[in-house]
């Protein structure tokens, strides 16, 4: 027979629709589908029960019995977590422009206004003027060729999706050329020669790791050749005894030999940012003009604007490229070619360096960072003398997004450090707070970097700074 203190807080956990009962009278501001309701509250008690059942003695569980009042509590406490959507808004205070894990690039104000108009009904396959079917692609065409000088253009998911096929297009079953320096590894695991393999294409790598020279392709270069590829090696740089075939050097052994020429840029910047303290990154105008035959780029990373894979070249490329079965499963939804289009009118109409975020924020000059900092510090220092010391100091901002690993821009950050709380649940706080507020730790202190927060999200940095 079972123990009697195991029997009597059996006996003792409240029955579910006395909870639910009490749930409605002390909550009822709150209202939830009730069958979840039910099925939180039989959870919870289902959870006592397990606990109850897997105790050696009565002294393990401590808390119990519970009241019915008690667990309306956690049924409360449980759903409203529940509630909140897993996918938030963040502030990136981080100072890394694109950072990856916080969704890349943020979007230009028109380009928002875009997607929450496309949501509904659109146009994406309906051509207005002659009241038949369209293309989806027929919406960034032209405004890519007008932006890049290319002969023709399409979109796809992300630039993995470009590269790959391409790659199918051109290649399959057949042998593309590329340096051994240019065989990356981009963040999230996308590796040249994986992404090759899925395609279908042969890799045939030649040169060495810091060095190729044109000879080492135009050996390589047999009857089974479909396509020299040069891969832009965004996320790291190869000093020292060094030499590399450069793009205008790949097109003409191309021509030598009748092969396409094939670039996946990377990044991809439509225009110079050299004049900011950034490295002279290509641009893709330059690139076409260059004559690369195929050229692909991500839309989230430089250029500022929505995932997506950007496939730019000669026409008679593009064209297989857009007939290509596997289009189908790469192509890009309405929400986002809506975003992309307006991305790229700014740059066709607009001032791109202000209403580009990614643009506003690797340019944005330190003595402007400095100004802000200082306005937000003088804002919170009445209320920090109790609880943290802040300071504005300078520091370092990074592009991130695996572009211009080297570069470093000068920026001023708030540094807090508190007085006797820990820090790390300070971060953790903020980090799970509403809205979510990141920045980076560094020599135990919280550093909040402004170039990366928009200025309307000033007066939230404080309100999550003041509920510390
Ligand atoms: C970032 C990058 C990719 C991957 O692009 P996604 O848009 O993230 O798929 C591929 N190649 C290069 C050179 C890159 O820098």
């Amino acid at each position: 027979m079972a123990e009697n203190w195991r029997q009597h807080h059996l006996r003792s956990l409240p029955a579910v629709d006395v909870v639910v009962n009490i749930y409605h009278r002390e909550y009822s501001a709150t209202r939830y589908p009730h069958s979840l309701l039910v099925s939180v509250v039989q959870e919870i008690v289902a959870g006592l029960r397990r606990q109850i059942l897997a105790a050696s003695g009565d002294e393990e569980l401590t808390g119990l019995p519970v009241t019915p009042e008690k667990v309306a509590f956690w049924v409360d406490s449980n759903l409203r977590k529940m509630e909140k959507p897993s996918l938030r808004r963040v502030i990136n205070a981080t100072g890394t422009v694109l950072h990856t894990n916080m969704g890349r690039a943020p979007l230009a104000a028109a380009a928002r206004q875009a997607m929450a108009d496309a949501a509904g009904f659109c146009n994406l396959e309906l051509d207005l003027e002659e009241g038949r079917r369209g293309s989806r692609h027929s919406h960034i065409e032209d405004i890519l060729i007008s932006l890049t000088g290319a002969e023709a253009a399409c979109v796809v998911n992300n630039n993995a999706a470009a590269v790959m096929l391409c790659l199918n297009t051109v290649a399959a079953g057949k042998k593309v050329v590329v340096s051994r320096g240019e065989l990356v590894e981009i963040g999230g695991s996308f590796r040249i020669p994986d992404v090759m393999t899925a395609s279908g294409a042969r890799l045939l790598e030649v040169g060495t790791t810091n060095k190729t020279h044109p000879a080492d392709y135009r050996r390589a270069i047999d009857e089974e050749t479909a396509l020299l590829l040069k891969v832009h090696t965004s996320n790291f740089k190869v000093v020292g005894f060094t030499a590399a075939v450069d793009t205008e050097e790949l097109v003409v052994i191309g021509r030598e030999h009748g092969l396409p020429v094939m670039e996946d840029l990377g990044s991809g910047l439509l225009v110079d940012l050299s004049g900011f303290g950034l490295n002279r990154e290509p641009l893709v105008s330059e690139r076409i003009e260059a004559g690369v035959d195929l050229l692909t780029l991500s839309g989230d990373k430089l250029l500022g604007g929505p995932q997506a894979g950007l496939i730019l070249g000669r026409s008679e490329l593009v064209e297989r490229v857009k007939k290509n079965q596997l289009m189908r499963a790469l192509r890009p939804d309405k929400v986002t070619l809506a975003a992309l289009e307006a991305t790229l009118r700014v740059y066709r109409f607009g001032d791109p360096l202000r209403e580009i975020p990614v643009l506003a924020m690797l340019t944005a000059s330190p003595p402007l960072l400095k100004v802000r900092a200082e306005r937000l510090a003088k804002l919170l220092h009445e209320h920090c003398n109790e609880a943290y010391t802040l300071d504005v100091a300078e520091d370092y901002s990074y592009v991130g997004g695996g572009a211009m690993p080297l570069t470093r821009l000068l920026t001023y950050v708030l540094a807090i450090k508190p007085k006797s709380a820990s820090l790390s649940e300070w971060v953790r706080k903020l980090r799970t707070g509403d809205p979510v507020l990141v920045g980076r730790v560094q020599d135990d202190r919280l550093l909040l970097d402004l170039r990366t927060v928009a200025e309307d999200e000033e007066e939230e940095v404080i309100r999550c700074l003041m509920s510390l």
